[in-house]
Order: C-alpha cells, then structure tokens, then sequence
C-alpha cells in the first residue's frame, strides 16, 4: 500500500476524536461488516465512533454484534443530524464511491470535516480528502483488513470486529467463490477465525435464514418469473408488486436470487427487475467478461462491478425488458 496513504490514515486516527462511519443505502454485508469492523479498530485506538447507514439493512444481518448500535438517517430528526455534525472531527465512507448512494451527500460535502474513503468499487468520485480505493479488491471488509496490517504491522481485532469483517468478506465474495476472491482473502479468512469469528455459525446466520415465504418466492422466480432468453445467453427475472405481496415480501428476501440463472452453462447475464415505490430496482450479474456495469450506468442510472452491478429504472416491468433487450444487442 502507498506510504502517503498509510500515512493519511495513520493521521486520521487521533485518540478522543469523535468519528462518523457511513456507508450506502440497501446496505449489504460488506457495507455493514466493513462499517462495524473499522469501527471496531477505531475503537480500539481509542477513537469514538457513530455509524450511520442510509436506511436499515435486511434482518439476516441484525445479529453481527454492534449492529443494534447503527443509526438510520432515515429516521433522524434535522437537529440530530446538526448535532451529530457538529460533533464529528472526521467522516469515513465505507463501500462506496459516489456522493449518490448516502443520504447526506450534501452534509459530508459541505460539512469542512476530513473525508476517508475506504472503497472497492469502479470509478471512484472525487470527494474523499483521503481515497483508499481498490477496484480488484473483493470487499470494502478486506482493504479495511489491508488497511489494519499496513497501520499495525499485523491483524489485531476483537472477535466482534473479526466477526463483523468476516461476514463482509463472506457475503461480498458469494461465499468465496466470486474470482475475486484471492488467496489473500483466504488468509485474511483465517486470520479472521483465529481472531474469533465462528465462520460455522456466521454462514448459518447469514444464509440458513429463509422464511417458508421467501423460500416460495425462490421457486416463483425460477419457474414462473423467469423468462429465458437463449440466443442472447440471458436470463430475465421479472416481480411484480402484486407478486412480492403475495409472498409477503420483506426487505432482502430477493438477495442473491439473481445469481441462480448464472449456475446454467449457457446463460452468462441475469437480470431482476423488481417493482418498487413507482420505480423498478435493478440487478445485474454476468460470468465472464461481460461488463453489466456497463448495461447498469447507460440503461439503469446505476453502476457497480463488471459482473455485479445494479441500478434503477423509472418504466414498468416491460419497457424494462425492452430497454434490456437493446441493450444486450449493443454488447
Ligand atoms: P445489487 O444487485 O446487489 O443491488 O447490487 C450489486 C452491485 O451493484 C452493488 O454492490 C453496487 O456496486 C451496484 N449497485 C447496485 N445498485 C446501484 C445503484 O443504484 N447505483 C450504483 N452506482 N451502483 C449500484
Ligand atoms: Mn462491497
């Protein structure tokens, strides 16, 4: 890692400072893991620490300790985040990169407080004072762990922080199996269970969740809400809001559906278009070399990686179809 960087930082970590952690909206594992386990390291060099998400983050990752410690800023009162400002030396942003995916893009822009990114995602905005942004890195949970070993010379964490990184790492690697996977996620793995993260019970917390509901919304996706379209290796899954109702949708219950299609050899790109509050929530994946990032910012107003990428469409469910079709053709 780039000595001015490690030193950034280095400086940034000043004892009885008061420091706020943010990261994005819908906030995955990663955007949770990575918050709890930097703040967990802040912590330890005696920093005080406030974590702020967007809105809340999807039951099957409530129970990572420190989790019911997280503040929402959907549900804060203007004074509050005045105070909250007012009283922070510095702002950490965590598994993001564009001033879009907060609530308080405006705040931190205008807030005069030194601004750290810690990031793993494409084409970074220009916002941070000091910028650790590593677009092959698997998660925001393991440059946070580069970050520890740069700054410390070796991976000192409390088996809350270890458990928090941990299933950032898990979750953002689909369970270490993504190609960006690297070794060094392996041994920062290990290094995360020596520390005390019980990877056995981590899994079954964040992957052994299903309601009976979101079980049978499984099966709806892959029969009846899947459209296969073969000569274009594609696979569209489409749910609509009388669909989610009728499985008694919950916030998360779609994760991870659309990387089913991809286990089927010949279909490269899977697609959810989910009806929301009059919009369609995008997803992307591919395997291979197809860039959905690309679909995702030209088609979605979204972006992401080159084979994850989501975003979001203001149509309904076949005007998003159509919009995709096209844009499959342009590839
Ligand atoms: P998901 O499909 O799980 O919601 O998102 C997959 C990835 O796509 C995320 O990790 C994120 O990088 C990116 N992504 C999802 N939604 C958006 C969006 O609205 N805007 C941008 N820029 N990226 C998104
Ligand atoms: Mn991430």
């Amino acid at each position: 890692m780039d000595s001015n960087l490690i030193k950034g930082f280095k400086e940034a970590i000043v004892p009885g400072e008061h420091h706020l952690i943010l990261s994005h909206v819908n906030p995955d594992g990663d955007a949770v893991g990575s918050s709890l386990g930097w703040s967990s390291f802040l912590r330890s060099k005696g920093v005080k620490t406030t974590m702020v998400l967007p809105n809340k983050f999807a039951d099957f990752l409530a129970w990572i300790p420190g989790s019911e410690e997280i503040r929402f800023a959907e549900s804060m009162t203007e004074d509050e985040v005045q105070d909250l400002f007012e009283s922070i030396d510095r702002i950490h942003c965590l598994d993001f990169n564009a001033l879009s995916r907060i609530k308080w893009g405006q705040e931190i822009a205008s807030s005069g407080k030194p601004i750290y990114l810690i990031d793993h995602h494409q084409d970074p905005e220009d916002f941070a004072t000091v910028a650790y942004s590593n677009t092959s890195s698997c998660a925001t949970a393991e440059m946070v762990l580069d970050l520890i070993l740069a700054l410390e010379g070796e991976i000192k964490l409390s088996p809350e922080g270890a458990t928090a990184l941990y299933t950032g790492l898990l979750t953002d690697t689909g369970s270490f199996r993504f190609p960006s996977t690297r070794s060094k996620t392996f041994r920062y793995a290990a290094d995360l269970i020596d520390l005390g993260a019980d990877n056995g019970a981590i899994y079954q917390r964040i992957f052994d969740t299903n309601s009976l509901n979101r079980l049978k919304l499984l099966g709806y996706c892959l029969s009846n809400g899947m459209e296969v379209l073969e000569e274009k290796n594609a696979a569209i899954i489409s749910l609509s809001v009388k669909t989610l109702r009728k499985y008694n949708y919950q916030q998360g219950d779609t994760e991870g559906i659309v990387n089913y299609p991809l286990s089927v050899e010949n279909i490269k790109v899977s697609v959810i278009f989910k009806e929301d509050d009059g919009f369609l929530k995008v997803s992307l994946r591919s395997k291979g070399d197809l860039p959905v990032n690309q679909i995702a910012s030209k088609y979605f107003n979204g972006g992401g990686h080159k084979n994850a990428a989501g975003g979001r469409f203001d149509g309904n469910l076949a005007q998003a179809r159509e919009t995709l079709l096209k844009a499959l053709d342009e590839l």
